[in-house]
């Protein structure tokens, strides 16, 4: 039995792949540093699993609308209004089984062969291989460290073609954690608009950001802006929800009801009592997302800290995430046994084998220099994990 050629056209989830072998190795009793999960390691709040509990008790075991109940959009209107000043209608929200799957579909729905999609560089694991599953192609804008991993209007018109459809922003950034500054956003966006491309906004990390940083919402930069953009978001992040899978797509009721349309012939419904849960997430009191913040934040000091120590090393500040980007220049081209340091998979690799510490290759995210590790678990295992880092570095020669 063949396969069908697009699933050869794709790789294996990188973040999924580091994040399972991790959770394996611990599971087999070794002394493993986990730094690849991207995921909070905060616990969901318990007056949102009360609110799955109670759906639960109460019979809401069924199918729900396919794009997710009237109440859950109704929250997710509220929530766009009250955090980031734009009015939706329920008919302009669709709900799916993660922000993941919300991309997934959007571009489904959007995209075909002879299309190109701008994807700024780094970038998260996953953009450019859903686009092709669809057949587009995905187009590159690289960033250069210098530029603190952004790239500006003159980087972007250089990759516009008739061809190009649409420009994905995702600030703050997974995997650098670099967030656009308003004035940067509005730069991109008003770029985008000139050449009537459609802006995918990826929302998911708006409020984990660092010291009163304000991530700007594309959508809230006016009447026609928001024509032209589809809003990703979900409580994954912002909630320590990854697991409940709930991430929801705004913006025209037209694509809206091509995504839940799409929905509808493939995973109907998102999860009942998970619905509930979000409801209750977006609903109910805020406060304890500005104390995990802060909490991210001591551990982006001591990350950034701790590898500007490490000769060879060089590292952005992030504003935002759980992730740090280092480049790691200095290991390259040094050896260990009769093995030499060529790329980022071989660099995790005997990071890996030599001190148990796994990360995440950044050439899964446009970067082959350097590594993503994610600061989403305890300071303790942070530092130990740097610590095992630049020790394993110290023996290259
Ligand atoms: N976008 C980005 C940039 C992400 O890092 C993630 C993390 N998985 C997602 C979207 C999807 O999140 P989820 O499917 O868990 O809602
Ligand atoms: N987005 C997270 C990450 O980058 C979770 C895993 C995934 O869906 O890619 O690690």
């Amino acid at each position: 039995m063949s396969l069908a050629q697009r699933i050869n056209r794709i790789q294996p989830s990188a973040t999924l792949e580091m994040t399972a072998l991790a959770n394996s190795m611990k599971a087999q009793g070794i002394d493993v540093i986990g730094l690849a999960a991207g995921e909070p390691d905060f616990d969901t709040q318990d007056h949102v699993k009360e609110a799955a509990i109670a759906a639960l008790r109460q019979g809401f075991t069924k199918y729900t609308p396919v794009g997710g109940t009237n109440d859950l959009k109704e929250a997710i209107c509220e929530k766009f209004q009250r955090e980031n000043g734009v009015s939706y209608k329920p008919a302009e929200v669709t709900v799916s089984c993660g922000a993941k799957h919300s991309l997934y579909n959007l571009f489904q729905v959007l995209f075909e062969a002879g299309d190109e999609v701008l994807i700024p560089s780094p970038y998260w694991t996953s953009y450019p291989d859903m686009i092709v599953l669809t057949d587009a192609k995905p187009v590159i804008v690289s960033s250069t460290m210098e530029s603190g991993y952004k790239i500006n209007p003159e980087i972007l018109k250089r990759h516009i073609t008739p061809k190009t459809k649409a420009l994905i922003l995702n600030s703050p950034s997974n995997p650098t954690g670099v967030a656009y500054s308003p004035k940067e956003i509005k730069d991109l966006v008003q770029t985008a608009m000139d050449h009537n491309l459609t802006i995918i906004s990826d929302e998911i990390y708006e409020h984990i950001t660092f010291e009163g940083f304000q991530q700007q919402c594309v959508a809230a930069l006016g009447e026609e802006v928001k024509k032209r953009t589809l809003t990703v978001n979900g409580p994954s992040k912002t909630y320590a929800m990854t697991g409940w899978r709930i991430g929801y797509l705004a913006g025209s009721a037209e694509i809206v009801s091509a995504v839940t349309k799409l929905q509808g012939q493939s995973t109907s419904n998102p999860t009942s009592i998970a619905q509930k849960a979000t409801v209750a997430a977006l609903k109910g009191p805020q406060d304890e997302i500005r104390r995990r913040c802060q909490e991210f934040e001591r551990r982006r000091n001591v990350v950034v800290e701790k590898l500007r120590t490490m000769p060879g090393v060089s590292v952005v500040k992030p504003d935002g995430t759980f992730y740090a980007f280092p480049r790691f220049d200095g290991a390259f081209g040094k050896r260990y046994g009769d093995k030499v340091i060529n790329s980022s998979g071989d660099l995790a690799t005997y990071l890996l084998k030599e001190a148990q510490v796994v990360t995440v290759p950044g050439d899964a995210f446009g970067d082959d220099r350097a590594l993503r590790l994610s600061f989403a678990t305890s300071m303790e295992i942070i530092e130990e994990g740097l610590k095992r880092i630049g020790t394993e570095l110290q023996k290259l020669s």
